[in-house]
């Protein structure tokens, strides 16, 4: 039977791309979403589509919908450093706020619902690579904390809300992913270079360009998020979704600029901001065991195919 499916941040870069796989697999889709940092070009293609609707709403206000749906995805939080850093108490009340409010909704729909977590929860990390039983490294009151310890209340809210509401919850942990629909100017990392090179201008790399990140492809990544939320109930997460492969932020600068075999592409170095978690990189074991996923496309692919989606948009 077709289901109702709720997803708050569909109009979002990731989100957008679970509107096309939830509608993919039959069911309906109730996008909602306060085009703060989403756009609704990214959702325009599914505008005549009879099993999709699109509501303008900011979650951190009360949902007055109905109690006919089956799954909600929390997917509704500026996600990109430069953007939640932008109005931090509003990322905070995203969070907070906007996660209660969600959580609210599954309880009177009787619906399971699953939370966009973050590697962020593990902050600055001392241990490397991360597993799901790492309790983290935050700065409680640096720039990214609105972030990091709203992403970390949430999960607190997800399991209490199971715990004392019998909620059927999930939490996935997303590491840095990219591709087609990011934002041109949301300052993450892959999008920058790649539109920097693009139009000509020096790569920015923040500090000495040591620091690595591990990138996982979106098509992987919606696959394992779509994984979490078809198995069992009683794999609840946290689960780290993202790609094990780690690279320095100068080897993705060199990358890129071999992508685009300009040789006139220059490199420039700027201050590594605040807070700056300087390793990355998922241990994937839970998932591999739990929802049988691991990513499929190499950072090569992904950047060919993220490359071209820029290339057609200029
Ligand atoms: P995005 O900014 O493209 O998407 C977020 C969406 O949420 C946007 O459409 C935005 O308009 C919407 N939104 C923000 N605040 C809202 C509010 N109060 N009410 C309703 N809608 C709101 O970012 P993304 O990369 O697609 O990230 C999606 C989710 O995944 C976020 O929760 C983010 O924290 C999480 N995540 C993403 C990554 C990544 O690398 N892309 C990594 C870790 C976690
Ligand atoms: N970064 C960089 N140049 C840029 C943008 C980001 O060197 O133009 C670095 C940033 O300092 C961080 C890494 O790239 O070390 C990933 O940054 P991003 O904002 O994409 O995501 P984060 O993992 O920090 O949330």
């Amino acid at each position: 039977m077709k289901k109702n499916v709720l997803i708050a941040g569909g109009a979002g870069f990731l989100g957008s791309h679970l509107c096309d796989r939830v509608l993919k697999n039959g069911d309906n889709v109730l996008c909602i979403d306060n085009l703060s940092t989403g756009r609704k070009k990214n959702i325009s293609h599914l505008n005549n589509n009879t099993n999709f609707k699109f509501i303008e709403h900011d979650i951190v206000e009360e949902l007055k919908i109905g109690n006919s749906l089956d799954q909600i995805y929390n997917l509704a939080s500026p996600a990109s450093p430069t953007n939640y850093q932008l109005d931090r108490i509003q990322t905070i009340k995203t969070n907070v706020i906007g996660s209660i409010n969600l959580l609210e909704l599954a309880k009177k729909n009787n619906a399971t619902i699953l939370q966009a977590s973050t590697s962020e929860v593990y902050g600055d990390p001392e241990v490397h690579p991360q597993a799901e039983t790492y309790w983290g490294n935050v700065n409680p009151i640096g720039p990214r904390s609105c972030y990091d310890e709203g992403k970390r209340c949430a999960e607190t809210l997800f399991f209490d809300y199971h715990r004392q509401e019998n909620i059927k919850i999930k939490v996935m942990r997303i590491f840095n992913t990219y591709g087609p629909r990011m934002q041109a100017d949301d300052g993450r990392v892959v999008s920058n270079f790649i539109n920097q090179a693009l139009s000509g201008k020096p790569v920015t790399i923040y500090g000495d360009g040591t620091q690595t990140r591990s990138f996982c492809y979106v098509d992987d990544l919606i696959d394992g998020m779509y994984k979490l939320m078809h198995c069992n109930e009683s794999i609840k997460g946290p689960i780290n979704i993202g790609n094990p492969d780690e690279f320095t932020m100068n080897e993705l600068a060199e990358k890129i600029i071999d992508k685009l075999g300009d040789q006139k592409i220059s490199t420039q170095f700027k201050i590594l901001p605040e807070d700056d978690p300087k390793q990355r990189k998922p241990d994937i074991s839970l998932a591999k065991k739990l929802l049988k996923w691991k990513p499929e496309v190499s950072l090569e692919d992904g950047l060919e195919r993220t490359i071209k989606f820029f290339q057609e948009k200029i």
